[in-house]
């Protein structure tokens, strides 16, 4: 284990926290709580096309009220384009990365990218990593260890978009070195994001956190829980009922006789338990969240 711990909750203000959300915000809280470490907050604001108005604020709020307290200012990754772009001309200088300049539709039937700029001296504004043949293997704290091989399985992937902006690999990697990450937990919905991020910091030349991915809360369809969804448990329910829910669906019991919010909280960091963590969440019990 890396120390000091520093773990971090990075939504994106597509919506508002919803409770697949809160798992992840709670058990990467509860590990940085466990370890004595630090625990921030970033937004991922870089996609406003996809960004909604006031999310990013009413994700920060709800998290105050379920009291799940940052210990550094809320951080926002639209401050941060200028590292990014050194990152990409970084990588861009010592060929590591190339401009592309292929279009969806020409790319629609490649199962990864057949290589098409890569050998091109473009002037596009999309840039890939260029990802060498050979393997990763990707271990995480509850999932069992994958194997990827890069070329096949990943192939050269978009690290700045076509609209001129960062892709979410390449800003998640710059801003988890700067912040000191020491261990990512997240949902497994990103476990396919390792990989690319593992490679991406070896490029780089920025350290490793650890990893951690927690099931993916999914509505009765096996759908993953959307941020829009009507029928999200946290709607209806008071902050302490909220967390204890959570607590339950990641693998944790606590008592039932603790009604106060800081006191189920201060139960929550002294007993909590990675390896309780379910490998799935039971969809009939999710279902009869009304999810
Ligand atoms: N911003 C991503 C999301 O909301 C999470 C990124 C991460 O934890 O690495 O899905």
């Amino acid at each position: 284990m890396h120390t000091p711990y520093r773990g971090r909750f990075a939504p994106s203000p597509t919506g508002d926290l919803h409770l697949g959300s809160l798992l992840s915000a709670v058990a990467s809280y509860l590990q940085a709580r466990r370890h004595n470490g630090q625990w921030l907050i970033r937004i991922e604001d870089i996609d406003p096309p996809r960004e909604i108005h006031g999310s990013a604020a009413g994700i920060v709020k709800d998290l105050q009220t379920l009291g799940l307290q940052a210990d550094e200012a809320v951080s926002y990754q639209s401050n941060n384009t200028a590292a990014y772009r050194q990152a990409v001309t970084h990588l861009l200088v010592s060929a590591k990365a190339f401009r592309c300049s292929c279009s969806r539709k020409q790319l629609k039937n490649a199962p990864v990218y057949p290589g098409n700029c890569r050998k091109l001296q473009l002037d596009a504004c999309a840039v890939r990593l260029k990802v060498a043949t050979r393997q990763l293997t990707v271990i995480d704290l509850l999932q069992t260890t994958r194997e990827y091989a890069l070329a096949e399985n990943i192939g050269d992937f978009i690290i700045w978009r076509a609209d001129d902006l960062p892709a979410y690999q390449l800003a998640v990697v710059v801003d988890d070195a700067a912040m000191g990450i020491t261990e990512v937990v997240r949902g497994c919905d990103l476990q396919d994001s390792t990989p690319r991020q593992l490679y991406l910091q070896e490029c780089l030349g920025l350290p490793q956190p650890d990893y951690l991915h927690i099931p993916l809360l999914t509505d009765k369809n096996g759908r993953k829980l959307s941020k829009r969804d009507n029928d999200d448990p946290l709607n209806r329910l008071q902050p302490q009922a909220a967390i204890r829910l959570a607590l339950q669906l990641l693998g944790q019991q606590p008592p039932l006789e603790i009604s106060d919010l800081d006191k189920l909280w201060d139960w929550a960091i002294a007993h909590w338990q990675v390896r309780n963590i379910p490998l799935q969440f039971p969809t009939s019990s999710i279902r009869g969240l009304g999810c």
